[in-house]
């Protein structure tokens, strides 16, 4: 239960249904005018270099990148839906330097190598700000810091293990105005905040004026040999490539040995109407930071440039079975919970509505961040594991990728961070059991002052456990 010392009165039931009543159920970065028509799908085969599989973040970080790398290469990017349509059009668009899901989880499973790994993701953070510049990709995007807020007692002191300025009550408050903060830590230098649809949208722009042709509506349905070179089977036609890399998340994975190694889970979304200028006033938050809290089920929150909110997070959903639905996008019973929460936070703002209600699928790993590897005796490469915060660390993985592609060592594949791989996920019905029964007691905790029971205890001995 999302609970706070200075608990607003919770909303009436009524008005909860009335700020839902119009929200579109579709993600809000994907309904925009700005979104591109439809690239063609392959009909006839194709020949490449690289065959890259998947077009969201992972898969157009990976074309840009391997053209720099490889000027002369002929590359290809095979996209099962629409450019951005998944996971890398409809998250909050925190744009973090981590690429470890955070400094706890980094600390927790590679306390060795800390140091290089957070070099290695603020150079990413700071690339992908050069990149959007010098492709002129309109995406919002901004450095505008994290704002890490304590909305109970216990967890003020948990923030001395976050980066950044420490701010009491009425310091967090100046900066965003919610009666629930009680401290808060402020970090200007490690998250950027993006538009991520409108960033995967000028990604592939930049990528075929780049040379690279990439073609939608082309699921690959598996890969084999043909030959010396690979053949990626798609509907009408076969892709043969030298080398292939995949970017496919939560998807079920194109390499048989690694599905048990990832679990699609749903994290959900709104957004509301823009904020009128009292309303804006009334929350201050002049320096737009991406704001999240300290719970296990966390919530994450920001503006978007015409001074919405996206409100996101908390209820993190595993559906029987790994698989991926349209009909998961919608969950009225979290969009409910959000929409209480988002008032309990900023009762000043009642009467606000929401415009749009989504969900979308994280392809969650043990250990909570990304894990890579080769199949094909080294001519195909896989990145995936993100646990929900990919919008930065999907470059990273790209680079990896091209680097175990390449075959020359380098600094990123000699880390124990990329030649490790976390524990997989038991089969069903064990995953779907375990998973209820970790978030059954992640939520306990968090409504007993972060006490973690016995079996998250067991679950942080064997190196599987996270707290956030
Ligand atoms: C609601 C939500 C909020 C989030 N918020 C944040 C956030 O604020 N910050 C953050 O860092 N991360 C966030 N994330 C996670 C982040 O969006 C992902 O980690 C990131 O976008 C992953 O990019 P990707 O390219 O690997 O995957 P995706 O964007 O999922 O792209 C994979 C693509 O591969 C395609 N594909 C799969 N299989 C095949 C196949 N066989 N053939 C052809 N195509 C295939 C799919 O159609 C899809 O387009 C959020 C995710 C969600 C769902």
């Amino acid at each position: 239960m999302f609970r706070h010392v200075l608990t607003p009165p919770a909303s009436a039931p009524g008005s909860i249904d009335a700020a839902l009543a119009d929200a579109a159920p579709t993600p809000f970065w994907l309904d925009d005018p700005a979104r591109p028509g439809p690239r063609p799908r392959l009909r006839r085969p194709a020949s490449a270099d690289l065959a890259i599989v998947g077009g969201g973040f992972s898969g157009l970080w990976t074309a840009l990148l391997a053209r720099e790398r490889h000027p002369d290469w002929d590359i290809v990017l095979a996209e099962g839906a629409r450019i951005g349509w998944a996971a890398s059009g409809r998250n909050g668009g925190f744009c973090a330097a981590t690429l470890t899901h955070g400094e706890r989880n980094g600390r927790r499973h590679f306390p060795d190598e800390l140091d290089e790994l957070r070099a290695l993701g603020r150079a990413n953070l700071d690339e992908i700000e050069q990149a959007i510049a010098v492709h002129q990709i309109d995406c919002d995007f901004s450095r505008s810091g994290a704002l890490v807020v304590a909305t109970e007692p216990h967890q003020v002191s948990w923030l001395r293990n976050e980066p950044g300025e420490l701010l009491d009550a009425d310091a967090v408050r100046a900066e965003v105005n919610s009666p629930t903060y009680l401290a808060g830590r402020y970090d200007q230098r490690d998250l950027a905040l993006v538009n991520p649809a409108r960033l995967a949208w000028g990604l592939a722009r930049a990528a075929e004026e780049a040379g690279i042709r990439i073609l939608e509506q082309t699921p690959v349905l598996g890969i084999g040999r043909n030959g010396t070179r690979l053949a990626l089977a798609t509907p009408h036609a076969t892709i043969t490539a030298r080398k292939a890399a995949l970017g496919t998340n939560a998807f079920r994975s194109l390499i048989r040995r690694i599905r048990l190694h990832t679990v699609p889970v749903y994290d959900h979304a709104l957004v509301t109407e823009p904020l009128s200028a009292s309303q804006l006033g009334s929350v201050g938050w002049r320096n737009r930071q991406g704001v999240s809290d300290l719970t296990n089920q966390f919530h994450y929150y920001r503006m978007t440039a015409d001074n919405r909110i996206l409100w996101g997070g908390y209820d993190a959903i595993y559906h029987y079975g790994r698989h991926i639905r349209t009909r998961y996008d919608q969950r009225p019973a979290t969009t409910r919970i959000l929409a209480e929460h988002f008032f309990q936070t900023f009762p000043q703002l009642d009467g606000l509505r929401f415009t749009h209600q989504w969900g979308g699928a994280i392809d969650t790993s043990t250990r909570f961040c990304a894990f890579f590897g080769t199949a094909h005796h080294g001519d195909v490469a896989y990145a995936l594991g993100y646990t929900g915060l990919g919008v930065g660390a999907t470059r990273f993985g790209a680079q990896v990728m091209l680097d175990l592609l390449d075959g020359e060592p380098t600094p990123r594949t000699s880390l124990r961070m990329v030649q490790s791989r976390p524990l997989p996920f038991p089969p069903e019905p064990l995953a779907y059991a375990g998973i209820q029964l970790t978030r059954r007691s992640l939520a306990r905790a968090d409504g007993r002052q972060g006490e973690r029971n016995l079996l998250l205890r067991t679950l942080d001995r064997i190196g599987v456990g996270y707290d956030s």
